[in-house]
């Protein structure tokens, strides 16, 4: 059989039988969803890490290649139906670990037609109406942060900590061209003067910290900058460390952060704008997650001065409602994407290509080879407009106030600090001299491992040094009532109270290190 016969096993999607097909096979694909989907009893199947493995040892026998191919449905059921039973169900009101809301029905049918006509975002001849749709995209996010859209510019991305690996690169060579002439593209940064530091506050998200490893920089120049009370940075002390910067470094960027992932800490935008254009430094606001207070007029004050700065991250696979990847990094003015460029784009007119506008993005992204990102984006927030999105994002913080005030109600329960966004920080306190870390630990494994909830957890600082486990309650859902919210926190008091006397009575090593 040569692959062009009828009954072949190669079925392009994007020709009239593909489509026919493709229709057939995503009927299918959507009942055995459904069928899992009403089975379903909590965020995730209960079993944990070994469950999953099980499953996954029985579901995928066989080999990836095996020398005669199947029938596409069976192929795909056989795979779906545990994909699905072992999925997180990110729409079940106990799913508040990640930062991953549940995606619309249109975005995800977006996603189909980008994977069926698979255009791509490198080259004219690669996809000419998914390049203009991805400027035009870009163009109006610039806007929604405040940039003025005829200097700005951008990249979409495969998420926030390529955003921030990308802004550290021009922040890193814009500032050297700037400051010294030099650039780091011939030469590398060896024969520079002075070595490159990077300012961040105390709890920057860590892909800025992977980002200053992975352009050479070294660890021990990345700066860290004090915080106050609450958490912000101090502009005051990013002044005074610039100001007395030895001669040997040079500062190329400060980064703030706008919504840090923990507690929704804002960064004072306006106060360190100034700073920054003082000292001739690159301004990096990562806004990953704090962005989707952009779509609230209640919230948007928070990020007044974001427009300041030189370059945003913003993820709308977050706090979006659109699915990941849906992740773009904004830049003030759009030459500095340059960084990114071998050819040159402009029409310098020996090249008839770029004069003719024949030109892709792949000299002003990381990627060559992108997916259609832009799609999924645009019908999301075309379908739920400001007024929706705007309304999504203040029941999600109301949801998070709402789960604060309970929380601090809870006499065995503190709460880390009132919610400027939708995460909400937390901790049992259990009696008994039983290790708090150590139990809080314990107590959000125990839900997994049951499949009742899903909670993140973090460190956050103490005063005096040292740090606390947490746990982390992610509101994204605005279809989650505070009616359900307080049934997760009934069921995760009762639990930690089974937990306590159990442990009280028969110790096990995980919850009885003293402390
Ligand atoms: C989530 C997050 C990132 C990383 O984004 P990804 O899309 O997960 O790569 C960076 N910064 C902040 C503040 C974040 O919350």
């Amino acid at each position: 059989m040569t692959t062009n016969e009828p009954g072949s096993l190669y079925q392009p999607a994007g020709t009239p039988a593909g489509l026919e097909s493709v229709r057939n096979l995503v009927n299918s694909a959507l009942d055995i969803l459904q069928e899992v989907s009403a089975a379903r009893v909590g965020p995730v199947a209960p079993g944990g890490p070994a469950g999953a493995r099980d499953a996954a040892a029985r579901a995928l026998t066989g080999p990836l290649l095996p020398e005669e191919g199947g029938d596409p449905a069976t192929v795909l059921a056989e795979l779906i139906r545990p994909y699905a039973e072992w999925a997180v169900d990110i729409t079940h009101p106990a799913a508040l670990a990640r930062m991953q809301p549940p995606p619309t029905d249109v975005a995800a049918t977006a996603e189909l037609v980008a994977a069926v006509l698979n255009q791509s975002l490198h080259a004219w001849e690669s996809g000419p109406f998914a390049l203009e749709l991805d400027r035009w995209l870009i163009a109006r996010l610039a806007e929604l942060v405040g940039y003025d859209p005829a200097e700005a510019s951008g990249a979409l991305t495969p998420g926030g900590s390529v955003s921030n690996l990308m802004a550290m690169t021009m922040a890193r060579d814009t500032t050297l061209g700037e400051r010294t002439g030099a650039h780091p593209f011939a030469g590398g940064l060896r024969p520079l003067a002075a070595q490159p530091v990077v300012l961040c506050p105390e709890g920057v998200h860590f892909s800025i910290e992977r980002a200053v490893r992975l352009l050479g920089l070294g660890d021990e120049h990345l700066l860290t900058v004090p915080v106050d009370k609450n958490g912000r940075m101090i502009p005051e002390e990013a002044d005074r460390i610039l100001a007395e910067l030895p001669d040997h470094q040079i500062a190329v960027a400060l980064v703030a952060v706008a919504g840090s992932t923990d507690l929704g800490i804002v960064d004072p935008l306006p106060e360190l704008a100034a700073i920054a254009r003082r000292h001739g430094v690159w301004l990096h606001a990562d806004a990953a997650y704090g962005a989707g207070a952009l779509f609230s007029p209640r919230l948007r004050g928070m990020l007044d001065g974001l427009a300041e700065a030189d370059s945003v991250t913003v993820d709308l696979h977050k706090f979006g409602w659109s699915p990941a990847s849906s992740a773009v990094l904004l830049v003030r003015r759009a030459e500095t994407l340059l960084s990114f460029g071998l050819q040159p784009t402009t029409c310098l007119s020996s090249d008839d290509d770029t004069c003719a506008g024949y030109i892709g993005l792949q000299n002003t992204n990381l990627q060559t080879t992108r997916r259609a990102d832009a799609l999924k984006i645009a019908v999301t927030l075309r379908t739920l407009g400001s007024r929706a999105m705007g309304a999504m994002v203040d029941t999600c913080h109301d949801l998070a106030r709402h789960a604060a005030a309970r929380i601090a109600a809870e006499p065995r329960m503190e709460l880390g600090t009132e919610p400027p966004l939708t995460a909400v920080l937390f901790r049992y306190l259990p009696g008994g001299g039983l290790d708090t870390d150590a139990f809080n630990g314990a107590l959000r494994r125990r839900t997994m491992e049951e499949g009742r909830a899903l909670i993140a957890r973090t460190h956050i600082a103490r005063e005096g040094g040292g740090s606390s486990v947490f746990l982390k309650l992610m509101l994204l859902n605005p279809e989650t009532t505070t009616g359900q919210l307080d049934a997760v926190l009934d069921e995760l008091l009762e639990l930690a109270a089974a937990m306590e006397a159990e442990a009280l009575r028969a110790p096990t090593r995980e919850t009885t290190a003293r402390g």
